[in-house]
């Protein structure tokens, strides 16, 4: 895992990958004052979740070394500069002082599964094994009022401090009546606003809880949005994609933990230490879109050599997002590494606009962050015509209950 740490590393700080900041020296060393600070409250906070993060590290195999140099990769993808490297490990340590909330409303938990079902966790993952889940719709073991109890209690208790993190969109057709949850039949919508009012941050994950996804592809029968479009007193931070990458939610987690502050976004309130980047340009297969070497047919030539999967229907010259540098699954791999075309997950109305397979040289289409150089028609055509519950993610057996009990703290 060691060498993916590192070479992980070496693309968020590579010249061609980096994303620029403009910020200065004097910039950087009054934020590393006011981290400092920031940790040295935390440190004297009592601990929500008393799993260790040592033993877990233990458990897993991954040694101190290991676990710096990922603080190392984690610190460049944050865009901080090396010194930082040391306040991100102590940080990492004090993830178990972040209470998170996480909602569930129209979707298919994918963003969950995705967390559930990684095996052999890398740090990213067992980081979000101690922070301090303390609702989850979809995980906890708690139901009905109790599970509203739970809700409630963990509210109070973490006023204006928690995070809230949201998976799915919101249904507003029919007065919202397309999803309800709870023994009072609460509409998600109310419940999203109701649960946003003392949050410190909203946090919305994965495709659907941002720009809507595929429920609100056309037709999008149940009038769904995205969260953002429901909670409009809130700082949001959209972690987009199809799932959202584990390394993402703690770069979100951690940034906040170390700096008191959302981390700096851009037009579609995206992170930008994730979402600066533009697929094409990180790709491995660029070499050959370049040289006009393309997959024509599935199984031909081109693609068992690898080449260029732009003719199809590939959309990473639109999309941004650093799942080509990250990867999924413990970094081994990502949808263009095992052949398949980018289909813009990260982008607004992906489903409607990217999800099919042939190329967007007619679509006239530009990326909504900018970045992109042309149109894709011009882009595409020049190129062609060349050629709580206490869940611990993985021990998800331990219950809120538990936890408080363990750490000696009751909400009854
Ligand atoms: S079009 Fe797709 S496969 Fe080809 S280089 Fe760009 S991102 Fe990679
Ligand atoms: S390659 Fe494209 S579709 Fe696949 S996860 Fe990355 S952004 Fe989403």
């Amino acid at each position: 895992m060691s060498d993916k740490i590192e070479a992980v590393k070496k693309l968020f700080t590579s010249k061609s990958s980096r994303v620029e900041t403009n910020k200065g020296d004097a910039y950087y060393q009054e934020l590393f004052q006011k981290c400092e600070a920031r940790l040295n409250e935390m440190r004297a906070m009592e601990p929500t979740n008393r799993v260790d993060f040592s033993e877990l590290l233990e458990e897993n195999g991954i040694d101190r070394r290991e676990f710096m140099k990922w603080a190392s990769a984690t610190t460049a993808m944050l865009m901080l500069p090396p010194m930082f490297t040391p306040l991100v490990a102590d940080a990492t340590l004090l993830m178990n002082r972040a209470p998170v909330i996480w909602l569930e409303l129209q979707d298919c938990a994918g963003n969950s599964e995705a967390l559930l079902r990684a095996d052999g966790p890398k740090i990213d993952e067992i980081v979000l094994d101690i922070i301090s889940l303390e609702y989850h719709e979809t995980l906890q073991a708690a139901a009905g009022y109790q599970a509203e109890k739970q809700l409630d209690e963990a509210m109070e208790h973490f006023k204006g401090k928690y995070l809230l993190f949201v998976e799915g969109s919101v249904p507003m057709g029919m007065n919202g009546q397309y999803g309800t949850i709870g023994a009072k039949a609460e509409t998600f919508h109310d419940h999203l606003v109701r649960c946003s009012e003392n949050a410190a941050a909203v946090v919305a994950v994965g495709a659907c809880a941002t720009f809507g996804g595929v429920p609100a592809a056309s037709p999008n029968p149940t009038g769904a949005v995205g969260v953002m479009e429901v909670v409009k007193n809130k700082p949001i931070i959209n972690i987009p994609a199809c799932p959202a990458n584990p390394a993402n939610m703690v770069g979100v987690i951690l940034h906040y933990l170390l700096t008191g502050q959302v981390p700096e976004l851009d037009s579609l309130l995206r992170p930008k230490f994730a979402f600066g980047y533009r697929i094409h340009d990180n790709c491995e297969r660029r070499a050959h879109f370049d040289a006009g070497e393309y997959v024509e047919e599935w199984g031909d030539k081109g693609a068992q050599n690898n080449f260029c999967l732009y003719k199809m229907g590939c959309k990473g010259p639109m999309t941004f997002n650093n799942c080509s540098i990250v990867r999924y699954n413990e970094a081994i791999n990502w949808p263009i590494g095992v052949g398949r075309g980018c289909i813009g997950c990260s982008e607004p109305d992906f489903w409607d606009k990217y999800a099919y397979e042939r190329p967007m040289a007619d679509a006239k289409i530009k990326a909504p962050t900018g970045g992109v150089e042309k149109t894709v028609d011009e882009f595409g055509l020049g190129m062609l015509t060349a050629v709580g519950i206490g869940i611990g993610i993985h021990a998800a057996a331990s219950a809120v209950a538990g936890k408080r009990e363990k750490s000696g703290e009751s909400h009854e």
